[in-house]
């Protein structure tokens, strides 16, 4: 009998904390009649710990390499062989209406064949978003990012001149990591490097780097930057780039920087860090919302779409402030309200599969920025926190220790 298929797309902090959840907590409470098939579809066949991209990208010596990037199926064959596969391959199309979806397999992977279709009975999209610089995180599959960062690196020990536009996390934390790589860091005695031997620029049309932390957390920010040789302007909006592709398509073109102040920069590498967009290039876009999200709404729900369809991550509309701690709040009530529709489906009695469980965001401001591998700054629950305890908790190795639970599913034993 053909398995039940529960479809997931994406293979990152939303996708395979999904996978192992249902795995462990919904397959094995799910009637025995019919079979279920839980089948991961992802663009890279490994997953890695994204947020260590602003350091990873400079050198493989930064982090054990076996620890960031890791294999998605091996990490699922301590489940019983016919209740999971995983599919190498892109999504490119969701018909809502008669309930599949296709892929564009990975030529690398699938040398036979181009394209599957699959019928899904549940689907859960979990494919985040991309970034326009390819070098911090899986916009394409695995080689293609090692191809990026190599590209980068051989570029990197001649460039005299780097722009990076972006004032958030992840444009402060490239500019710390790069600015110390190339700089050094300046001693107790004097507060800024005078003549860094490269000269790094963060663009930032803010008023104020971080713009998620208080101000005088910004300013902390803003002093180990100079102390690693690098510059900020703020209030200041990077207007054109030329050539148009440098830093996207093109990641060590040399650029012209054109800024809305009049000013421009010439760089040897530009970095543009500003913003993401969500992968939903494959959906209906009236399942989209204005910032091309998928309409989520605060049960998982993708509502427009039919039944048993989930959004999850930093695709879907429902939360605020995306990030892997929100993922990790979402994953219990995204699986228990799965789980219940699953068995519902199934014939369960509606009195014995529990109530719904709905999704509250914690917007409490919670944002830790390395800044180099010794400084930082942030905030948790609110509360600035001191340098040397964003350096323990983030800026030591950028999440790598909590990933191995996260991948091996050794997070989710316990249904939460
Ligand atoms: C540089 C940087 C630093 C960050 N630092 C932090 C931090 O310190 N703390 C924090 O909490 N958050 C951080 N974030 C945000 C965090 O990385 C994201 O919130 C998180 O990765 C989102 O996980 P996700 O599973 O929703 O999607 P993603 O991690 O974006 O993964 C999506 C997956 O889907 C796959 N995919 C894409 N399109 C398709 C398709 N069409 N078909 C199939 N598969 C597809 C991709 O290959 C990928 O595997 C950072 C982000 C960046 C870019």
């Amino acid at each position: 009998m053909a398995p039940k298929n529960i479809v997931i797309l994406g293979g990152s902090y939303g996708g395979l904390s999904t996978a192992h959840y249902l795995l462990k907590h919904a397959l094995p409470v799910l009637p025995a009649q019919d079979p279920y098939q839980v089948i991961v579809v992802s663009t890279s066949s490994q997953a890695m710990c994204r947020q260590a991209c602003p350091r990873a990208m400079i050198s493989d010596d930064m982090f054990p390499q076996d620890k960031l990037f890791v294999n998605i199926p091996e990490l699922f064959t301590q489940y019983p062989k016919d209740q999971f596969r995983f599919v190498h391959g892109a999504a490119t199309r969701l018909d809502h209406v008669t309930r599949r979806i296709t892929i564009t397999l990975n030529a690398r992977s699938n040398p036979t064949a181009e394209t599957e279709v699959i019928e899904y009975h549940a689907i859960v999209i979990a494919t985040g978003a991309s970034t326009p610089s390819p070098l911090l995180g899986l916009n394409q599959d695995e080689v293609f990012l090692h191809e990026q960062w190599t590209e980068f690196r051989k570029a990197l020990p001649t460039a005299k001149r780097i722009v990076i536009a972006g004032g958030g996390p992840a444009g402060i934390e490239t500019a710390g990591e790069l600015g110390e790589y190339l700089n050094g860091r300046s001693g107790w005695f004097s507060s800024k490097r005078a003549h860094p031997n490269v000269s790094i620029t963060v663009v930032s049309s803010a008023s104020q780097i971080l713009p998620a932390l208080r101000p005088a957390v910004a300013k902390k920010a803003e002093k180990f930057l100079a102390d690693v040789g690098v510059t900020v302007l703020k209030n200041t909006r990077v207007k054109g780039v030329s050539p148009s592709d440098a830093g996207t398509r093109n990641i060590t073109a040399k650029a012209t920087v054109i800024l809305d102040n009049g000013r421009v920069l010439d760089a040897d590498i530009y970095i543009p860090a500003i913003g993401t967009t969500p992968n939903t290039g494959f959906l209906d876009p009236s399942l989209l919302s204005d910032d091309r999200r998928v309409k989520t709404n605060n049960t998982f729900r993708v509502e427009d779409a039919g039944l048993r369809i989930y959004a999850i991550g930093d695709v879907a509309s429902n939360v605020q402030h995306p990030a892997v701690h929100v993922i990790l709040n979402s994953i219990p009530v995204l699986c228990a309200n799965l789980k219940r529709d699953l068995r519902l489906a199934a014939g369960v009695d509606p009195a014995s599969v529990g109530e719904d469980r709905v999704f509250e965001e914690d917007t409490r401001t919670n944002q830790m920025v390395p800044i180099g591998q010794s400084k930082g700054v942030g905030e948790a629950m609110g509360f600035q926190l001191p340098s040397v305890l964003v350096w323990l908790v983030k800026g030591r190795d950028y999440w790598l220790w909590t990933t191995g639970m996260l991948w091996s599913g050794r997070q989710w034993v316990k249904e939460k």
